[in-house]
């Protein structure tokens, strides 16, 4: 088989016992770049010749005996995570020009593990969005339809993993940014507990919300990536100073007397009855192996859209104050004084939905609308974390789908925002509570992927991606999820 086509353990194997070489590697995923990235359109930058210097660096460091699991793959990037000499635009005009003098604490952990770095990806601007038609620059498509949105804001990092252009990607997770798109292009991703993992060089969108995770090919690789990205990080107060496992030890597929928790809201209107179909049969599946499955009730889930659309806006037009056109990024206007210059720079510089997001944030903090709008939604969020807890006094894991629907088309949502905000209807409580959620492939409908998530309590990611690997070798879909229908 080709080494593009290949899981990051199977390349790790062969890695190790010198049966391929980095560099060689390296190139098998570049070339798949070059013949099908110029359809799918994942990548904003491509580093092809950092990407062979880290690659040759691997090489030296196997031959010296060095064996961690991500020496000499290729990774591909989200551009909101800030990488070191590298452009990072966030997808808007606003940091077209910007390069980091910095790296983002992961892809400093990247970087010391030998990882190849093959290029940033494209996302929603400044990871506002569902489907990655907001980005600035380009649409990326979905490699099961062309015609079809990959997901969003993560949509570069996802079908990236699925077309082969990247063997793992970092992507970031505000509200289902990680999830939705590896469900739509059948793929896995994690959103970490808040916390697990530093932010520290993340472009903030919500920082009270915001997570960096792994999308990858099988829940074998992600567990693989979260241990290499995860724990405390002096330069994020908010990351968590928690041991990190080692993940891929607690893959077991075992999930005997398991109890899986099915929030009967997670099943409501809007999710398509063939998604509902798949997602069940999936925890059926596991049921067969031993597991309890147990139906609950979270009713403040369906509140969930309602309180991130006044929270998320609300910390966005804080973060996004900064880009003034006074220390980087666009500057327009120079000429107008300095209000006219940042007047100027933030209306060329941010596309309609970011400003949109900025002025109904700043609406909800203003004064006399603080207690009816951001202080209302903050107590919603605490009464929906206290919830979650409940149920979790009683199962180990959450079931439900990634997203009601699969990969809908290109243009088909861009004039309905309520539609296309529906989308992370039942990722966003997850962010809201700070839990880990996972999205593992669950089968095909009508030739798409459909997403599995599963939900678990704060830091248990073992348990959670354990179930993920139980039901992944039960249900046997790896193979033709190798091979996406759009690029054949
Ligand atoms: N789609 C959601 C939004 O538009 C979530 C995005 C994200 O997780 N970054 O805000």
């Amino acid at each position: 088989m080709e080494l593009h086509l290949k899981t990051l353990s199977e390349l790790r194997t062969l890695l190790d016992r010198g049966e391929i070489s980095a560099p060689e590697l390296t190139e098998a995923v570049l070339n798949q770049m070059a013949q099908v990235d110029p359809k799918v359109q994942a990548y904003l930058t491509q580093t092809s010749d950092l990407a062979h210097l880290m690659a040759q660096q691997a090489q030296e460091r196997l031959q010296q005996g060095e064996r961690t699991p991500l020496l000499g793959i290729p990774i591909g990037i989200k551009d909101n995570l800030c990488t070191a000499g590298i452009r990072t635009t966030c997808a808007s005009k606003i940091l077209h020009n910007f390069v980091p003098p910095y790296d983002a604490t992961v892809v400093l952990k990247l970087r010391a593990q030998g990882a190849v770095f093959v290029g940033k990806l494209n996302m929603d601007e400044f990871a506002m969005g569902s489907s990655t038609e907001f980005s600035a620059f380009q649409v990326t498509r979905n490699p099961w339809d062309l015609e079809r949105v990959p997901g969003g804001s993560s949509g570069g990092s996802a079908a990236a993993v699925a077309s082969h252009t990247a063997i793992a990607t970092l992507g970031s997770d505000t509200g289902g940014s990680i999830r939705q798109p590896a469900a739509f292009c059948g793929v896995v991703g994690l959103k970490p507990t808040y916390g697990r993992v530093s932010r520290y060089g993340l472009i903030a969108y919500a920082s009270s919300l915001d997570q960096i995770g792994p999308l990858t090919k099988t829940v074998e690789d992600c567990a693989i990536m979260l241990s290499a990205i995860s724990g405390h990080d002096p330069r994020d107060a908010t990351s968590v100073n928690q041991p990190v496992p080692d993940f891929r030890k607690s893959l077991r597929p075992e999930v005997k007397g398991l109890k899986i928790g099915v929030p009967r809201e997670m099943f409501g209107q809007g999710v398509h009855p063939e998604v509902a179909l798949r997602v069940r049969d999936a925890i059926q599946s596991l049921e067969e192996e031993g597991a309890e499955v147990h139906e609950v009730s979270i009713p403040m889930m369906e509140q969930g859209l309602a309180i991130y659309y006044i929270l998320a806006p609300a910390e966005c037009s804080s973060n996004l104050a900064r880009y003034d056109g006074v220390r980087y990024g666009l500057r327009v206007g120079a000429e107008k004084g300095h209000i006219g210059m940042m007047e100027a720079t933030r209306a060329e510089g941010f596309g309609d939905e970011v400003i949109q997001r900025i002025i109904i944030g700043t609406y909800a903090l203003s004064s006399g609308y603080y207690d009816a709008f951001y202080l209302k939604a903050q107590k919603g969020r605490t009464l929906l974390r206290q919830e979650f807890d409940r149920v979790f006094q009683q199962v180990d894991v959450l079931m439900g789908p990634t997203a009601p629907t699969p990969a809908f088309r290109i243009g088909e949502l861009v004039g309905d925002p309520l539609a296309m905000k529906l989308s992370d209807v039942l990722t966003i409580p997850v962010n809201l509570a700070g839990l880990p959620g996972l999205s593992v492939p669950c089968g095909l409908m009508e030739g798409l992927p459909v997403g599995l998530q599963i939900i678990g309590k704060p830091f248990d990611e073992a348990t959670v991606l354990r179930v993920g690997y139980a039901y992944e070798q039960k249900a046997g879909l790896l193979e033709q999820l190798r091979h996406p229908t759009g690029l054949a």
